[in-house]
């Protein structure tokens, strides 16, 4: 239960706020707190009031277990309990012992003396939600750090550890240990100056060129952020602050009010929420026990092995890489070296930090020395003959506990796991390429993964920094099962008319990190050609394109051999278009018999995202994905897909889905559609025939 613990020091009371996990200012806390002010200053005893944080955050502002309901807004709302502490009697005195965020550094800054730790954090992180500080952030804390640190503060929304403050005039002391002490001498200080308490509201904010600095601002945010309202607000209400102040703070809550009901904010919301959605699984608690993970084994030291082992180094979990042939194992341990030489280079880690790292990594060809190890994960070829003897092998020497993760990304999971006597203990942890830097890990449920492997490792995922969304066994998961069907648009519009670098374009400019075609030349055209024979085979009445079978015959696999989709300079990734592709292209239309029309970029971008929608609709009725946030944190940590558009699912949801159903029987009704690619999912049409969301789902 939150509450406000109040303490006296002598003549000093001192409030500590107590609110887990982050002392959020939700409702009952803001109600507890104004009336532990107000007893404070009804007591005759006590002459000042300090305000810290239990534990060892002051406060993470906001409660976000009240986002969204009436309880967010409720009387008292935050603005006026920073009112309440700006205009006591009684000196009050933020003493942040911790980080101290958002609302917290908002209510902080309402306080009439700051003393922090010199080691606490302190932002205004409301930017990343696509929203602004609208309690008087936007107003204060350029009176309390100047014009162009709050700028950086508030459009950045990164924290800045207060020790870099200092000399500023929002800390009156910054300490290193015991700042509730240092927070009572200012508070004394204060009591004792016979002066009214000091209040930054009061302050002018004083720059030599503050007109010239906002409009050079103005230029670089909307050059960096040309779709993302809330940065440019945030400056439009940082340049309020050279107005009076209650001025600027009316201009902050128009600004506010008008972001809180953008789109960009809605997605930034939603994909905020679908990250703490997605460690929620049925039939795994917080009381499910999870299992000790020390030692992790590696069996396959190419491509994923090597950036796998990095994720767990990296963690400072020892890593045993093991592989079939010597070289393999010498390949990928240079491998491992030199990415962890690149980051040295660019300054991202400290060369001892490398070294540290690389003696935690054993090297073996000997199944034998995995016995020991918690953890074993497999990234051998994509085959089941192989597989099947790599998992009876990782069986044979595992120690009884041990979890089996495959990194398959097609194959049948529950199969694999019957190679083994211990199908309880098998889970699939499929990672992205490359394994070390890309967020997503997809943790894939078998029939009989146990809920403990399954609470593990959707822990460990937290521990080696991976965004994990859970998937059951199907072919391609989540994230490539879509994918397929927006590769396979994306090649049907080449082959109506659109040109590879068009379908990029568009769909880079709709805020897609890299369009269907430049990530086919990085990722390797061959990988979609194997896929496609397999399909010819598989699914016959499935209709694909056959160009990039053509472009793949022609040896076109993209960077790794200096063509693909584009064509590349020696030791240049930069995408150059090719007349040689072009003329593939002509001939395979003539081929096939199709007169070329023109497309318009709207429409590229609808076709290949309204694929993703579509299949994404199916692996959600069919229970792969457990909930459509899932999905779109699939996309958006996984597939460069824009955060402030909130997923695949969530833009669907805010286009309406009565009008994505109707633009895919338009679709289907063209001279080439395809009626049965946009035969609408059934739950789609369900839930469009009911003027639901995928959210309601
Ligand atoms: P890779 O060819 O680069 O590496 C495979 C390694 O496994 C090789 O070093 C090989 O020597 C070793 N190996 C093969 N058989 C072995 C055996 N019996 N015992 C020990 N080692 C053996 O392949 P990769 O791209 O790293 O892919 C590995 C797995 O990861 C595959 O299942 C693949 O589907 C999956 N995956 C790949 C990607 C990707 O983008 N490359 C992404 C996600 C998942």
């Amino acid at each position: 239960m939150s509450g406000v613990a109040i303490s006296l020091l002598g003549d000093i009371a001192v409030l500590t706020l107590d609110n887990p996990p982050v002392n959020g200012f939700g409702s009952r806390q803001r109600r507890l707190l104004v009336e532990a002010i107000d007893a404070a200053v009804a007591d005759p005893g006590v002459r000042a009031i300090v305000v810290t944080g239990a534990g060892e955050i002051f406060s993470g502002g906001a409660d976000i277990r009240e986002f969204g309901k009436p309880e967010a807004a409720a009387s008292p709302n935050l603005r006026d309990v920073i009112g309440v502490a700006e205009s006591c009697v009684k000196p009050v005195v933020a003493a942040i012992n911790g980080t101290c965020m958002g609302g917290g550094l908002e209510f902080a800054l309402g306080c009439h003396g700051r003393a922090a730790l010199a080691s606490a954090l302190v932002a205004l992180p409301e930017v990343k939600l696509g929203l602004l500080p609208g309690a008087g952030g936007t107003q204060r804390l350029p009176r309390a750090v100047g014009l162009e640190h709050a700028m950086n503060m508030i459009v950045s929304g990164e924290p800045v550890v207060a020790r870099l403050l200092e000399s500023t005039a929002l800390f009156d002391a910054v300490v290193e240990q015991d700042v509730i002490a240092a927070a009572t001498v200012v508070a004394r200080k204060l009591a004792d100056s016979g002066q009214p308490t000091p209040r930054l509201c009061d302050r002018v904010v004083e720059h030599d060129n503050a007109e010239a600095f906002i409009q050079f601002t103005r230029g670089v945010v909307h050059g960096q952020f040309p779709r993302e309202p809330a940065r440019l607000q945030c400056v439009e209400a940082v340049a309020g602050s050279l107005k009076p102040f209650t001025e600027g703070l009316s201009l902050e809550r128009g600004l506010f009010v008008m972001l809180m009901a953008s789109p960009e904010s809605q997605a930034l919301r939603h994909a905020f929420f679908a990250e703490r959605a997605a460690s929620k699984i049925p039939g795994v608690s917080a009381d499910t026990p999870t299992r000790t993970i020390s030692k992790v084994g590696v069996v396959g030291a190419g491509t994923m092995g090597g950036g796998i082992s990095m994720n767990f180094l990296s963690a400072g979990i020892p890593v045993t890489l093991l592989d079939s042939t010597r070289e393999a194992l010498d390949r990928g341990v240079a491998n491992i070296r030199r990415n962890y030489e690149t980051s040295v280079k660019k300054g991202k880690l400290k060369p001892e930090r490398l070294e540290q790292c690389m003696q935690m990594l054993r090297t073996s060809l000997d199944f034998g020395d995995l016995a020991d190890c918690d953890l074993l994960i497999e990234a051998v070829f994509e085959t089941m003959q192989v597989k099947r003897e790599v998992f009876e092998r990782m069986d044979a020497v595992a120690k009884p506990g041990a979890i089996l993760a495959s990194n398959t990304s097609t194959l049948n999971l529950d199969q694999i796991a019957g190679f083994t006597r211990r199908p309880q203990d098998v889970v699939g942890m499929h990672f992205f390429s490359p394994a070390n830097v890309m967020k997503l890990l997809e943790v894939v449920r078998g029939k009989a993964s146990a809920a403990d492997v399954l609470a593990t490792v959707m822990k460990l995922a937290k521990t080696i920094r991976k965004t994990a969304v859970l998937s059951l066994v199907c072919d391609g998961f989540i994230g490539n099962r879509m994918l397929e069907h927006y590769v396979r648009m994306a090649n049907f519009l080449v082959e109506e008319g659109a040109s590879p670098q068009q379908v990029d374009r568009a769909l880079e400019a709709w805020g897609m990190a890299m369009g269907p075609y430049r990530v086919g030349d990085l990722a390797g055209n061959d990988i979609g050609w194997a896929i496609r024979k397999r399909r010819y085979v598989e699914k016959p009445t499935v209709r694909y394109s056959a160009l990039g079978d053509r472009l793949c015959e022609q040896g076109r696999f993209g960077q790794k051999t200096g063509a693909g989709w584009y064509r590349y300079e020696p030791g240049k990734r930069d995408p150059l278009p090719d007349p040689q592709v072009d003329e593939l292209i002509r001939e395979h239309r003539k081929a096939i018999g199709v007169t070329p029309r023109e497309f318009a970029d709207a429409e590229i971008v609808e076709r290949c995202i309204y694929a993703l929608v579509n299949e994404g609709a199916r692996l959600l009725a069919e229970g792969i994905a457990q909930r459509a946030s899932d999905i779109d944190l699939v996309y958006l940590s996984g597939y460069g897909f824009p955060r402030w558009r909130g997923g695949p699912m969530k833009y669907a949801d805010s286009v309406g889905l009565a009008m994505v159903a109707r633009r895919m029987q338009q679709f289907a009704s063209q001279p080439r559609g395809d009626a049965a690619f946009w035969q609408p999912a059934p739950l789609l049409a369900e839930l469009a025939a009911q003027g639901k969301t995928f959210n309601d789902a």
